[in-house]
């Protein structure tokens, strides 16, 4: 019985996926899709990557439409940094507690506050905010690119970093630059528990783990290796003999892993609420969502009167041939 039900939610995939492949030739599409989405989804797209990756292959994409299978400050970034390609969303609402932690009216009211006291500072910005939040910022930055780009801050300036206090933590510890840290966190990476990755570690005593640098310090801590997703897939590519790796990042990640390197084996660190360790907001998109999307051309990202300056702090942040450091702000 189980087998037959399997074999027909096969079955209507397939559909699924075949149904999505002619409207993507029909409406001119390229669909980028974050290595968080579910593995069927990624099979389908034309680029799967880390934030970094997708939005640089947006200003590539010479199709009309970008379809954008990932949450929704990652399709804004697509349609500010490609402004003439219509980006659809399958799911509006897929967004992200990073992003809803610094919303742009206080974060101008914390700046604010920071100049009123004569503190000259630059806000570095993590890419998982909003647009108008990414407008109030000095630089933008992804966990690809995080360390580069804060070496390129002054060092007589403060840095204000938002919105992930534990990326910020981070990169306070591998720059030695410190920070003023906004209190923001990533509802996946925050609550993988020591406990289950300290019984893993004790159970697979050879394995290596690789942690996300979203999670706290109690977590990385243990690592043997931290990294964005981009450079985990990196780091595992280093290693021929098949491994176990433990693993501290949202899950759909292994999905990638497994097909790049199948000779290994990936133990997903459990959570401590909840063993999945899903992004339910990357979740949001399926299938269904994504199909539909092409056929209705909607729900799509329009320009908004913050993309302007977003866009140019963007730019100059993450496209390699952009210009210019900012002026210090603050006074
Ligand atoms: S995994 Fe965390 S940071 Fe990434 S989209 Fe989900 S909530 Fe946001």
């Amino acid at each position: 019985m189980s087998c037959v039900s399997a074999s027909t939610r096969r079955s209507v995939t397939d559909d699924l996926a075949q149904e999505i492949r002619q409207l993507k030739e029909k409406i001119g599409a390229t669909i980028l899709a974050h290595y968080y989405q579910d593995g069927e989804i990624q099979d389908l797209a034309d680029v799967t990557g880390d934030s970094l990756k997708l939005a640089r292959a947006a200003t590539r994409v010479d199709s009309p439409v970008i379809v954008f299978c990932g949450v929704h400050f990652m399709a804004e970034t697509a349609k500010i940094l490609n402004p003439t390609k219509r980006v659809l969303l399958p799911d509006l609402e897929a967004g992200c507690s990073l992003a809803e932690s610094c919303p742009a009216d206080k974060l101008a009211r914390y700046q604010e506050m920071l100049r009123l006291n004569g503190r000259r500072f630059q806000t570095v910005t993590y890419i998982n905010s909003t647009a108008a939040t990414k407008a109030l910022s000095d630089w933008i930055v992804t966990s690809g690119n995080a360390e580069e780009v804060i070496r390129r801050v002054p060092p007589d300036v403060e840095i204000l970093f938002v919105p992930d206090k534990h990326l910020g933590a981070y990169l306070q510890e591998v720059t030695g630059r410190k920070m003023i840290l906004w209190d923001g966190a990533c509802i996946v990476h925050e609550i993988f528990s020591v406990q289950d990755l300290l019984k893993l570690k004790k159970q697979y005593p050879q394995a290596k783990t690789i942690a996300h640098p979203e999670c706290p310090a109690n977590i990385r801590e243990h690592a043997d290796f931290i990294g964005g997703t981009e450079n985990m897939l990196k780091y595992i590519g280093r290693f021929a003999e098949p491994t176990d790796f433990l693993v501290a990042t949202e899950a759909n990640m292994m999905w990638q892993m497994q097909s790049r390197f199948p000779q290994h084996r990936y133990h997903p660190v459990p959570g401590i609420t909840c063993a999945c360790n899903k992004c339910p907001h990357m979740a949001r998109n399926t299938l269904e969502k994504l199909r539909d999307c092409m056929v209705n051309l909607a729900p799509e990202i329009h320009w908004q009167p913050e993309f302007d300056q977003a866009k140019k702090v963007l730019e100059r942040s993450l496209l390699p041939t952009a210009p210019q450091a900012p002026a210090p702000v603050g006074d």
